[in-house]
């Protein structure tokens, strides 16, 4: 058996109770190298063979897992927050599936809510926004036209830009126009959860700047939307006057 477990995105005890069971269980662990940190490691067993996929190739990590899972092995492959979102795992799997080997994905923290919980903001918040769009701009891997960052903006959204920081440049350019104006809070957290974690804080207007004088061209999460600053309306949830399923209406 094959499981992909999600290590979170950065904090070793951001792994879900089950990833980390699997993790020291163990008999071969597959790391993306390049996010997910070392330290999950240590949780491993002495005699568990551990390779770090950053310098593999797809056919040669899933061959990797077919020789171990054939000898009876367990195997993890571990990635950076949750596996399905931009962890190119679809093509593993498919592989897996060509050859009958079992797998299983275990899903783990986002560095999507990790950055919002970083700035301690809601993405939804009730007459702000409802909805939380999660993209990024066109680097080396195309995005759908129909899903290009002016268009999504139009929506006026909460959003969360993954693997974008390096063009802060487009993504601003896309934004304004989408959005419609320049005031529009942003966010861009920098390694949410690591030591070295970082928040810088402006608008659509000053951000770019700000990001460049920081340094930041990778590993980080940009927070876009109303949400991260300002009014918005009290939940229904908790209102003394709104009755729901668990709670009668208080007068
Ligand atoms: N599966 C991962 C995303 C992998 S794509 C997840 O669910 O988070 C890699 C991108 O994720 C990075 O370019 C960056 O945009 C974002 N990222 C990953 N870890 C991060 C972290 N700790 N802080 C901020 N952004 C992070």
């Amino acid at each position: 058996m094959v499981s992909f477990v999600g290590a979170g995105p950065g904090h070793i005890d951001l792994i879900t109770v089950k990833g980390r069971k699997l993790l020291e269980e163990a008999d071969m662990v597959i790391y993306a190298g390049s996010l997910v940190s070392e330290e999950h490691l240590k949780f491993c067993k002495d005699s568990c063979q551990i390779y770090n996929s950053a310098s593999m190739t797809l056919e040669e990590i899933v061959d990797k897992m077919e020789e171990a899972v054939k000898e009876g092995l367990r195997v993890v492959r571990l990635h950076t927050g949750d596996p399905t979102i931009y962890g190119a795992i679809q093509e593993q799997m498919d592989l897996l599936e060509k050859r009958g080997i079992n797998y299983e994905v275990i899903p783990g923290v986002s560095s999507f809510t990790a950055a919002s919980s970083a700035i301690k903001r809601e993405f939804t918040l009730p007459d702000v926004s409802q909805t939380v769009i999660l993209t990024r701009i066109e680097g080396r891997t195309k995005v759908p036209e129909e899903e290009d960052l002016e268009l999504l903006a139009k929506h006026q959204a909460s959003m969360a830009l993954f693997l974008s920081v390096k063009y802060m440049d487009r993504v601003v350019e896309k934004l304004k126009k989408g959005f419609g104006r320049e005031d529009v809070p942003v966010a861009v957290v920098y390694k949410a959860t690591w030591e070295d974690e970082k928040i810088i804080r402006g608008t659509l207007r000053d951000i770019k700047e700000k990001v460049e004088e920081e340094g930041i061209i990778k590993t980080a999460i940009i927070l876009v939307g109303d949400f991260i600053k300002g009014e918005y309306e009290r939940s229904k949830l908790y209102d003394p006057s709104y009755s729901h399923e668990y709670r009668e209406a208080r007068r």
